[in-house]
């Protein structure tokens, strides 16, 4: 079977020209490549379950590229939360600035969450669509992934065959390309995506009208599990049911809806920076990354707005409002922040810590 990599491309929200102009453009180039399935969806974080874009997410099987015009971190754990899994897919597109955060940068932390559950054996690359203002830089990446995808895909062949010489081959009309004509991965933009079908069902169709149908915006928070340590302080803290807890005792945004519009207050209490609101204007809450140095330092002042304390107060503060705008009284610190508040037990290591000791690092 022809290997084939799935591109799709994540709509900004609006209609800014230049952002249409370079999604454009990324398409058009890539659109008659051989190997590659190309589509276009909405804003990936408006999309809901019943979206037609969000199907066709849910549908696609095999390695994936996202484009989008959200931080890679922020669209990686969108798309894990809504079932959507796969291996981090390490990219060599990073955004020019990131050469020198490198060489301040230090060793990275390994990540120390419980990481995602079901996770499926295929990779999902994000590229961030703010990164470049040009198209090649995206095209270029996007080559070198597909032929990296072949090649696992190829290697993965080769040892199921050695493992298995006795398996006969069964005769599956491929479903790539459905003919077996030649195929240019038209799927979704033609009409038919037979993406990630094994033959066992009928291929669903997707026309590119129905991938696009516009998406009325959303705001919820999402957990960012490779950072996530399970404390449940989200929990506490949020007064409108947007947490809960599932079947494995673990944290999940169960109500995703439920979230006060433009409030960010439980990001601003999770002690690892997990929880991500991706339209927020501060990249540090907007899943930008952390976990070394030299972006930890910027990371945490923004949040904080320069002063640790302001960002506890501050999350108490809008969620006061937003108990008041829905009618409740204001609970200020009596409610919901039990470790912080008290300092008793303050075995996990908060956001304070981490501030204290990106100064001590930086030996301030
Ligand atoms: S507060 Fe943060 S680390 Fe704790 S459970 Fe919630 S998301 Fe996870
Ligand atoms: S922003 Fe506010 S309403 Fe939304 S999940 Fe966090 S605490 Fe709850």
């Amino acid at each position: 079977m022809r290997h084939r990599l799935t591109v799709v491309l994540s709509q900004a929200q609006g209609k800014h020209p230049a952002r249409r102009g370079l999604e454009e453009s990324i398409v058009a180039a890539l659109i008659m490549e051989s190997g590659l399935d190309v589509s276009v969806i909405p804003h990936l974080y408006d999309l809901t379950p019943e979206h037609t874009g969000r199907m066709f997410l849910e549908s696609i099987g095999g390695d994936m590229v996202l484009l989008s015009w959200l931080f890679p971190r922020a669209a990686f754990w969108i798309m894990d939360r809504d079932g959507i899994t796969g291996k981090w897919g390490e990219t060599q597109l990073k955004p020019p600035a990131d050469d020198d955060d490198e060489e301040e940068a230090g060793e990275a932390q390994a990540p120390k969450g419980i990481g995602s559950v079901s996770v499926r054996d295929r990779s999902i690359y994000c590229l961030d669509l703010r990164d470049f203002n040009q198209p090649d830089p995206y095209i270029t990446e996007i080559r070198r992934l597909a032929a990296e995808s072949k090649a696992r895909a190829e290697e993965k062949e080769r040892q199921k065959a050695a493992s298995k010489p006795q398996m006969v081959e069964l005769g599956l009309p491929s479903l790539n390309g459905s003919n077996g004509a030649a195929s240019h991965g038209l799927n979704g933009l033609n009409g038919v995506s037979l993406n990630g079908l094994n033959g066992k069902h009928e291929a669903p169709v997707f026309t590119p009208e129905d991938l696009v149908k516009p998406a009325a915006r959303r705001w919820y928070p999402v957990i960012d599990y490779s950072r996530c340590t399970n404390c449940l302080e989200c929990v506490d803290f949020c007064l409108f049911g947007v947490y809960g807890i599932d079947g494995q005792e673990r944290i999940l945004v169960e109500n995703q809806d439920n979230c006060k519009k433009g409030c960010p207050a439980c990001s601003r209490v999770c002690p690892e920076q997990a929880i991500i609101f991706p339209d927020y204007k501060t990249p540090a809450i907007a899943g930008a990354p952390v976990g070394v140095i030299g972006n930890l330092k910027i990371d945490l002042s923004r949040l904080f707005g320069g002063d640790a304390k302001d960002a506890l107060s501050q999350a108490v503060e809008e969620r006061d409002r937003e108990l008041v705008a829905d009618g409740r009284s204001a609970v200020g610190t009596e409610v919901g922040m039990p470790k912080r508040q008290t300092g008793k037990e303050a075995t996990a290591k908060d956001a304070l810590d981490n501030l204290a000791d990106a100064l001590d690092d930086l030996d301030l």
